[in-house]
């Protein structure tokens, strides 16, 4: 079940084991997975505005995790300028459902070393160079 409660997105996720997943919160911390107080409260206040029942069930586990993103919201896929090194990251919320074309592309140009002509939009190089890698 996906719903909008107060302008946020909330979906509710029943497992074959008789779990019920709850998600997501969306914060931009950097590499931080800290679950915190706000962001559970957040969740389960929306959760229970589309089910009033989830207050009831016991809590069992909570896991924060990352969704890498760039500064245009597109990914980065090709080669970086280290040598022999491909990068293929940055889909932030799609990383799961591009992960088949991305690894289909990036497995043609190892075994080629031809890249896909549509990584032209998300070449690594597109960001300039921060200090610290100079
Ligand atoms: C709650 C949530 C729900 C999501 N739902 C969806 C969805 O429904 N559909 C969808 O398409 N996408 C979804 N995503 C997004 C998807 O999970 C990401 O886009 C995808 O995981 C990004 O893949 P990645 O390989 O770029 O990075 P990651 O999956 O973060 O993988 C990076 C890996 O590098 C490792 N690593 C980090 N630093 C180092 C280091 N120094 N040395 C060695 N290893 C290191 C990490 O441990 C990790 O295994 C969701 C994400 C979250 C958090």
């Amino acid at each position: 079940m996906r719903g909008i409660v107060r302008g946020a997105s909330v979906y509710l996720v029943p497992r074959q084991s008789g779990e019920l997943v709850i998600g997501a919160t969306q914060e931009e911390l950097g590499a931080d997975t800290t679950v915190t107080a706000g962001g559970l409260w957040q969740l389960l206040r929306d959760a229970r505005a589309l089910v009033p029942g989830v207050t009831e069930l016991a809590l069992g586990d909570f896991v924060a995790g990352l969704r890498p993103g760039t500064p245009d919201n597109a990914p980065v896929i090709g080669p970086a300028r280290l040598p022999g090194l491909v990068l293929a990251t940055g889909h932030f919320r799609s990383g799961v459902l591009l992960a088949p074309v991305t690894a289909d592309t990036v497995a043609d140009f190892l075994a080629t070393g031809t890249p896909d002509p549509l990584w032209k939009a998300f070449a690594p190089d597109r960001f300039p160079v921060r200090a610290e890698e100079a």
